[in-house]
């Protein structure tokens, strides 16, 4: 039967896998520049076949790596990719690694320095849409197979890999699949790479805590056709005030969200979690500066910026429309004002329980003289993984192998749905080490990630593989602590 690797006699073959990482630096770059250019957005109808052409890349280049059983499955929107190698050993841990493979949309495009699908290397930085969220993170998961596929045929765990098309547009079949295909996701642990590194200085980081999603539009309907508003000014009641006074009585002047029972269900930060958010290295002038905006905005009392950012719940207005917008001056009273809004939630708000509050309350809003008409566009909830998971000291040992600095811990700001699935449905717990740069512009133009974290980062994937390949399966599990 199979045993299981010390570490000592291990060490010398993590060395021989990340030096072929090293030889094989410009070659595995220009690769990563050919995946970058497929245009997989998978919010734009247009980009369909792309996404799946995406798909099929990632298919075939597993097939080469030695993955098997690398599998292209049809979904309700766009294709989820899994494949497999189990051959560690029935005692070795089974690590469930997710990634997504689409991209945001590129506009506005004219903001772009190049055009998002052509990959440039500046600055020790590759631009391209994608870079950062995600396709170079899941690159840099097939590359660190390939480091130990090529140099030793075997790999020192068990891995299966769960790569999604539609994690930008809100992950909607995923449940459903994590239901139907539990037999191809079962693991002892998850990995998520869709995350940032503490800073740009190569700080590693795991995140431990991702924040919930809600998401809605809204539309107020006013006269039949947009109408004159000489003529019927000071009778119909424009639908885009009317929307504009909704919205502004949704928050209070420290942004916090007034909708009754929204803070309900949130989990306060403990003591021990503020000290260590005090304790993180953070600089509000440079962030500020960062940014571009001319201070932070003043937020929910009692809360650091910090803390805000990612451990408390959030409310924004993401796009807001109607009426005339061309050139020059056109008096109308428009028909019809709209809106998307989203907040961002927290562990223990539940997400549906949010969309329905919401929607309730703003249909309450609305003045007897317009209609409106609010629409729950997607959600995902919350997550946390506690810090003393099993997987955690091995992933900080592998992540300052890689980095040359031991990680911060941090909760993110941003949703990954997939996590609070599997965690729902499997019982697996989630590892989130991110490498994109946390300055990356991601979901914005010019979006980059530092050669620096690509290689630091599939050095680090290579020792976690050692790491979590030395421990058994059974020591890994933790799903009864919830
Ligand atoms: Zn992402």
């Amino acid at each position: 039967m199979t045993s299981i690797p010390k570490p000592s006699e291990a060490t010398g073959a993590v060395e021989t896998a990340v030096t072929y990482l090293r030889e094989h630096d410009s070659e595995h770059l220009a690769q990563l520049d050919d995946f970058l250019r497929l245009e997989s957005v998978s919010a734009d109808a247009a980009c369909a076949d792309e996404v799946r052409r995406t798909a099929q890349w990632i298919v075939d280049e597993m097939g080469r790596i030695g993955i098997e059983r690398a599998t292209l499955h049809e979904t309700s929107h766009h294709p989820i990719v899994t494949g497999e190698w189990m051959h560690a050993g029935p005692e070795a841990p089974t690590v469930l690694v997710y990634c997504h493979y689409d991209v945001q949309p590129a506009d506005p495009l004219e903001e772009w320095v190049r055009p998002p699908f052509e990959p440039r290397h500046e600055d020790g930085r590759v631009y391209a849409r994608g870079s950062g969220d995600d396709k170079g993170q899941l690159f840099m998961h097939l590359k660190a197979v390939e480091a130990w596929m090529k140099t030793h045929g075997s790999l020192p765990v068990n891995l299966r890999f769960f790569f999604e098309g539609d994690e930008e547009v809100g992950s909607e079949p995923i449940e459903r699949f994590i239901d139907e295909h539990a037999d191809l996701l079962r693991a002892d642990v998850c990995v998520v790479s869709d995350g940032d590194t503490f800073d740009d200085d190569g700080t590693p980081a795991i995140g431990y805590g991702l924040r919930g999603i809600a998401y809605w539009e809204l539309r107020v309907h006013g006269p039949r056709q947009d109408v004159h508003s000489g003529q019927y000014g000071g009778g119909v009641h424009n639908p885009a005030n009317a929307l504009v006074e909704m919205l502004s009585q949704l928050v209070d002047d420290d942004g916090r969200f007034t909708v009754p029972g929204f803070y309900d269900d949130v989990r306060e930060l403990t003591e021990e979690e503020r000290a260590a958010y005090a304790a993180l290295p953070f600089d509000e002038d440079a962030w500020a500066d960062e940014t571009g905006v001319p201070q932070p905005m003043r937020g929910e009392q009692g809360h650091t910026l910090l803390e805000r950012l990612s451990a408390r719940p959030t409310f924004d207005i993401n796009g807001i429309w109607g009426g005339y917008t061309g050139a020059g001056a056109k008096t109308i009273i428009p028909a019809w004002a709209a809106a998307k809004i989203s907040t961002r939630l927290v562990p223990d708000q539940d997400f549906r329980k949010i969309e329905k509050l919401v929607k309730d309350h703003l249909e309450s809003l609305a003045p007897p003289t317009v209609r409106a008409e609010v629409n729950v566009i997607h959600g995902g909830a919350p997550a946390v993984t506690p810090l003393d998971h099993p997987g955690v000291a091995p992933a900080s040992r592998a992540l300052e192998a890689g980095f040359g600095k031991a990680p911060l811990f941090q909760r993110s700001g941003g949703s990954v749905p997939v996590v609070a699935a599997l965690d729902a449905h499997l019982g697996i717990k989630t590892l989130m080490l991110g490498f994109a740069n946390p300055t990356g512009n991601f979901h914005a133009p010019n979006e980059w990630m530092s050669l620096r974290n690509i290689r630091d980062g599939m050095v680090s994937i290579v020792h976690l593989w050692h790491e979590l390949g030395a421990m058994r399966a059974t020591d890994l599990r933790s799903g009864e602590d919830d």
